[in-house]
């Protein structure tokens, strides 16, 4: 299938064509024609999938002919939970419609000055792009009104949901045409996600496409235990000095966590910013701008970061604390791997975290390899808590000493187990094979007296 079969206008097409994409992904190839054709979608997509384009696309070409009906107000809607996912969607609206006359597209999100935002919505506009808050704000106050509006589209609604902006979605739905056509994308069509899709579509066409454990084929995703906060920072500090690590995303349960491992980073000398959701917006803009031009090589975050930010650079996720949801990790992860790129997640567990765990490979379908570092390997004393499961047969290789069996080979009688806990790999517990294996590159420098980086490039600024 190729983007000329789509049914797409040739401004359109050609603004593609500079994207330099080869041809639609699956969510597009499926959503474009049926969007065109004037359906309402479901679409059960995820983060990567291409599911931006598949909903912008269509609707823009909508804007190829002028509107017929009075009015300034957006002829398309696009609402997003997060102020990073509007203005990556704003980004992406301006890109495709860069061929249609005089595109104007305004972002309404919390955190950026009303001013800049109410001269956008002087003139007439042709998209607006809004986290649901301010777009309350601004409709309360008369500034926008949708009586031009031909498409809504709901960006991943069930995070919105879960962002609690339900009763928000309901009243800004209210407020528009039921003529609008209306494109829902969301991660999941169950539960209170199909409940609010069959309110606000009809008879609406149902997508769906890759699930979570196709799409994260290309990033090798491990577990590394941490007995203790200590211990958690000795195995960040020996991840961060992987060779192979470009750019890094760290992820922390807090706003202040983010700040304090921040500053902890930068004192030993990492080029370093954090990002969350108590900084300005014109801050984190700044941030994330810092990060695409490869100034920063490591940005600690809050599940803030963990939808909308596309940067190639990011060889490497970090979990520094477990998310809290499940779907979340999935977002997270989602984060590097991009472009076609191969990806590295590791999540750093604490023993009594295993739950969390097993909840991430119940939601994801897939297990994730539990490895240890040469010289950081958890203490003797947690490991004796897991029961051992596997023999210890595996080979030694990739990154990390790895520290379970081989992907779809079960160990011996153990067929149709799980693996529910780390395995001893210390000199004390029954680590030969752990304690044998070579030092991985990327793990050479960590007793070396080189192993601190160069000096920061500049001063971290995000506090
Ligand atoms: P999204 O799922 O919308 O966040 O898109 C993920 C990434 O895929 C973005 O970097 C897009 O630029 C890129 N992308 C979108 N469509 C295509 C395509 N057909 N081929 C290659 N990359 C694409």
């Amino acid at each position: 299938m190729s983007f000329s079969n789509l049914g797409l206008n040739p401004l359109i097409l050609k603004a593609i064509e500079s994207s330099g994409y080869p041809a639609p992904t699956p969510v597009q190839s499926a959503s474009i024609p049926a969007a065109l054709a004037g359906h309402d979608l479901l679409v059960s997509s995820h983060t990567g999938s291409g599911k931006t384009a598949a909903f912008l696309l269509p609707s823009l070409q909508r804007l190829a002919q002028p509107s017929t009906l009075p009015g300034k107000g957006p002829r398309i809607l696009v609402l997003t939970p997060t102020r990073e996912l509007a203005l990556q969607v704003e980004k992406a609206a301006a890109t495709y419609g860069r061929g249609l006359n005089r595109l104007r597209t305004v972002c309404l999100v919390g955190g950026s000055p009303y001013a800049q935002q109410l001269r956008g919505l002087r003139d007439a506009v042709d998209i607006v792009v809004a986290t649901p808050g301010r777009l309350m704000d601004h409709m309360q106050s008369g500034r926008v009104e949708f009586s031009r509006l031909e498409v809504l589209i709901l960006d991943e609604a069930d995070r919105m949901l879960d962002m609690g902006f339900i009763d928000d979605i309901q009243t800004i739905v209210d407020k528009t045409p039921a003529t609008r056509q209306t494109l829902l994308f969301s991660a999941t069509l169950d539960g209170v996600v199909g409940s609010l899709a069959r309110k606000l579509t009809r008879d609406p066409q149902r997508i769906e496409v890759a699930t979570p454990t196709q799409r994260e084929a290309k990033i090798d995703q491990r577990l590394l235990y941490a007995d203790n906060f200590s211990h958690k920072h000795k195995l960040l500090d020996a991840l961060l000095r992987d060779t192979e690590l470009q750019q890094a995303l760290i992820f922390t349960a807090t706003k202040r966590g983010a700040d304090d491992l921040a500053e902890n980073l930068f004192a030993q000398g990492f080029a370093v910013d954090a990002l969350h959701g108590d900084m300005q917006q014109s801050k984190r803009t700044r941030t994330l701008q810092r990060l695409r031009d490869g100034r920063t090589r490591i940005l600690v975050a809050t599940d803030v970061a963990a939808r909308g930010i596309d940067v190639a650079g990011i060889t490497h996720v970090i979990n520094f604390d477990l998310p809290r949801q499940a779907e979340d990790y999935v977002h997270r992860i989602g984060r590097t791997g991009r472009a076609g790129r191969t990806g590295f997640a590791v999540t750093l567990v604490n023993h009594s975290e295993k739950h969390l765990v097993r909840n991430i490979e119940r939601y994801t379908g897939q297990s994730v390899r539990i490895d240890v570092i040469a010289g950081l390997e958890p203490s003797a004393r947690v490991e004796k808590a897991a029961r051992p499961r596997f023999n210890n047969n595996a080979k030694p290789g990739g990154r990390f000493s790895d520290n379970r069996a081989p992907a779809g080979r079960a160990p011996a009688g153990r067929s149709n187990e799980r693996f529910d806990g780390p395995r001893s790999a210390s000199p004390r517990g029954n680590g030969e094979r752990a304690a044998a294996a070579p030092a991985p590159a990327w793990n050479s420098g960590f007793r070396s007296e080189n192993r601190r980086p160069s000096a920061p490039t500049r001063r971290r600024t995000a506090d």
